[in-house]
């Protein structure tokens, strides 16, 4: 008799389980629309060719070996990604009032974040959008919040924010909780707040003395523009608000695998870093104890030197760029065959996401008749699409709908 006998089979995670059955299935036209990863023309992966260079300089660099980092990361890493996300003429950088803990991609960022949040707030209430990037509910729970709550985001008859549903929960959140905000190109939805919805959002924070805590998965791969992509965390670091934000770097470096993070803290007064600081290091030494180094090393080396810097740039245009035809070509697709339904949104939405509004019979129907891969929520990755099957994919949709 097993220890472990008795325990029930946990619930699949639904992207990896979409990923398995689309590796899994035969048909030709195949297209998987459910992972958020960029793919060429071609739908292959992408190996940044900045990355390539970057890591082979590193490999033949015979300075470095495979010594432990120090519990909090490479310092130099977490200084150069804390600077990407807030601007180098930030005041909080001049005031040295940030700074960053070197994690595990966007997800240890967001966790090691959390846990410490989840130790110091009196109240252990996190808001989400409604809906969100799953994982933020599991990863807040685990991490020791004791209730999540959503606040209102997607209107599904609009296509669009909605904006005073979200200021109304937000009002109503009591003092101390932790509101997590994308910093840009929201996923599943891929809408963001405007310029102007921003300072309100920053208003309504301030008023009711809420924690936000940005989630920047996007950084320059959304526009093509990392200064752009950051807005909405320079906006609220310009205006004196204390804030998280867990930085990935495995979109917009194709380092998906490496696990390449940061957590970038600001506070109002430096003095109370060290003592942050001690406690973010316990909390990483008994979760994983010090982060692995190749990764960062190679965005280190991009962001430090000018030319890499500048090729990285070129690179980021690519992959957003992409993405936008993409969008334009399924809309044009879609509005091409009469599909029924506005799809103005497809363009207006911004970053690798959209919600297609297929509701969830739909998507099974997608699946399974058409060998589309999509989340059941009718969100797709317009990473997946290329010229050669945007076509196909708009007349799936079409048939799925009629
Ligand atoms: N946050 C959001 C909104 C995301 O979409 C993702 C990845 O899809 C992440 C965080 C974290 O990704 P990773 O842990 O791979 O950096």
């Amino acid at each position: 008799m097993s220890w472990f006998s008795e325990i029930e089979l946990g619930p699949p995670v639904e992207v990896f389980a979409l990923i398995k059955a689309y590796n899994e299935d035969n048909f030709e036209q195949k297209v998987n629309l459910s992972v958020g990863a960029y793919r060429t023309a071609e739908g292959k992966p992408w190996l940044l060719p900045v990355v390539k260079e970057a890591s082979i300089k590193l490999v033949n660099d015979a300075t470095l070996n495979k010594e432990y980092l120090p519990i909090l990361g490479l310092e130099s890493f977490s200084n150069a990604a804390t600077n990407l996300l807030l601007g180098v003429d930030s005041p909080a950088i001049i005031e040295k009032r940030a700074f960053g803990v070197h994690s595990l991609s966007g997800t240890g960022s967001l966790r090691v974040g959390a846990e410490f949040l989840a130790r110091v707030l009196g109240k252990k209430i996190f808001y989400y959008s409604k809906p969100t990037w799953e994982n933020h509910i599991l990863l807040f729970k685990n991490a020791g919040f004791e209730e999540g709550r959503e606040y209102r985001y997607w209107d599904n008859n609009t296509r669009s924010l909605d904006f005073d549903g979200m200021i109304q929960d937000l009002r109503n959140a009591p003092t101390g909780s932790v509101i997590i905000l994308h910093a840009v190109a929201h996923n599943p939805t891929g809408i963001d707040p405007t310029v102007e919805q921003w300072d309100q959002i920053a208003n309504v924070v301030k008023e009711r003395r809420l924690f936000p805590f940005f989630d920047c998965a996007y950084q320059g791969f959304a526009s093509g523009d990392v200064a752009k992509d950051a807005y909405s965390v320079r906006r609220f670091a310009s205006l004196g608000f204390e804030f998280f934000c867990a930085q990935s770097f495995a979109k917009n470096f194709g380092l998906y695998n490496e696990r390449v993070g940061n957590l970038t803290v600001v506070v109002n007064n430096p003095s109370v870093i060290p003592a942050i600081k001690s406690h973010l290091t316990i909390i990483v030494r008994g979760m994983y104890s010090n982060p692995p180094a190749h990764g960062a090393r190679i965005v280190e080396a991009v962001l430090r030197d000018p030319v890499m810097y500048e090729k990285w740039q070129d690179h980021i245009k690519t992959m957003s760029s992409r993405i936008i035809e993409m969008r334009k070509e399924l809309r044009r697709s879609l509005e091409h065959l009469g599909t029924p339904g506005e799809w103005n949104h497809l363009t207006e939405h911004i970053g690798m996401f959209s919600y297609t509004g297929l509701t969830e019979s739909q998507v099974e129907r997608m699946i399974r008749n058409h060998h589309v891969y999509m989340l059941r929520s009718g969100r797709i990755s317009m990473a997946g699409l290329n010229p050669s099957n945007v076509y196909y994919v708009a007349k799936s949709i079409h048939e799925t709908i009629l």
